[in-house]
């Protein structure tokens, strides 16, 4: 069945939601949410509380990390959400999801979910940003393997992350 957003008419408000794991944010992230606070009036970066995945930091040492790095931007916000993202995102009054594009990889999983979620609601448009060119490799699981092996990631993850990373190594 349809789900049908029920704030539409009267949201005059542009906001999108930017979904993902965050395990943890990295230049990468803030690249896209940098870019996606220039067409939307409201940003919200919404933490995914998959029971399934196994990550490094806890859900509230991701968006303190994220909330961190943001510092007092007004128009960005962090949250967490379980269950089906679409009903998280009309539930926040939101039209939009955001999700970054590094590679033809990322491309079918992408496409993938994103039909998916217009077949749950056509009140939801996804918007697929491609990477910047210097982030194009750049992914969470990557920096942590690197810092686990004690290995460079500054230029990759804000100081603030590095210092957590080296924290979970027992640095
Ligand atoms: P998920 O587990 O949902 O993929 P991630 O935190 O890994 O969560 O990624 C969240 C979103 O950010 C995804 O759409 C992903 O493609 C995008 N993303 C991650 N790293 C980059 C990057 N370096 N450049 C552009 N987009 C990225």
């Amino acid at each position: 069945m349809q789900r049908l957003n029920p704030l539409r008419t009267s949201m005059p408000k542009k906001i999108a939601v930017y979904p993902g794991s965050f395990d943890p944010i990295t230049f990468g992230h803030l690249d896209i949410i940098n870019r996606g606070l220039r067409i939307f009036d409201e940003v919200i970066i919404a933490v995914a509380e998959y029971p399934s995945k196994k990550a490094l930091f806890t859900v509230e040492e991701r968006v303190g990390l994220i909330r961190e790095v943001l510092e007092d931007n007004d128009k960005a916000s962090v949250d967490t959400f379980d269950g089906l993202l679409i009903d998280y995102v009309l539930s926040r009054g939101a039209s939009v999801i955001i999700r970054g594009l590094r590679a033809v990889t990322d491309f079918e999983f992408e496409f993938q979910i994103a039909q998916m979620n217009r077949a749950i609601s056509q009140d939801v448009e996804t918007l697929l940003m491609m990477t910047s060119v210097p982030f194009s490799y750049l992914s969470s699981s990557i920096v942590k393997e690197v810092s686990s092996l004690n290995g460079p990631v500054n230029g990759l993850v804000p100081p603030s992350v590095i210092k957590s990373l080296n924290g979970k190594y027992n640095r």
